[in-house]
């Protein structure tokens, strides 16, 4: 019952959508463990891709993630991804994420919001 509760609020109002997420369970694949290797984060991160791929909720998952700058691998993109798409994550971790367009500069951070 406990389980039913917690699931009905959270998959509720703008995250209606993690309701057909395809990677419940899978956390693993979409977030790096600390000290991840470039060679194993693209194995993960190739195998996220797959399970994105299939997944019904892929658009509005791109799009809560790069508005909400997102960490981690979400909606069939990887953090660099997002960031040369111009959604780059607040504190990037490396040189491809903080120049992810390979010319020199880094993409501008996010306008501050207000809550
Ligand atoms: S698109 Fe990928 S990350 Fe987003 S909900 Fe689906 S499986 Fe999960």
């Amino acid at each position: 019952m406990a389980a039913e509760i917690m699931s009905s609020i959270v998959f509720t109002g703008p995250l209606a959508w993690t309701a057909d997420a395809a990677c419940q369970g899978r956390t693993e694949l979409f977030f790096a463990p600390a000290g991840e290797r470039p060679e194993a984060r693209v194995v993960r991160e190739s195998k996220a891709r797959g399970v994105c791929t299939e997944c019904a909720a892929m658009a509005p998952c791109r799009d809560w993630a790069r508005e909400n700058r997102e960490y981690g691998f979400w909606g069939g993109e990887s953090e660099e991804e997002r960031a040369a798409a111009g959604y780059r994550v607040d504190m990037p971790v490396g040189r491809v994420a903080r120049y992810p367009k390979g010319d020199g500069s880094p993409v501008a951070p996010r306008t501050p919001r207000v809550a």
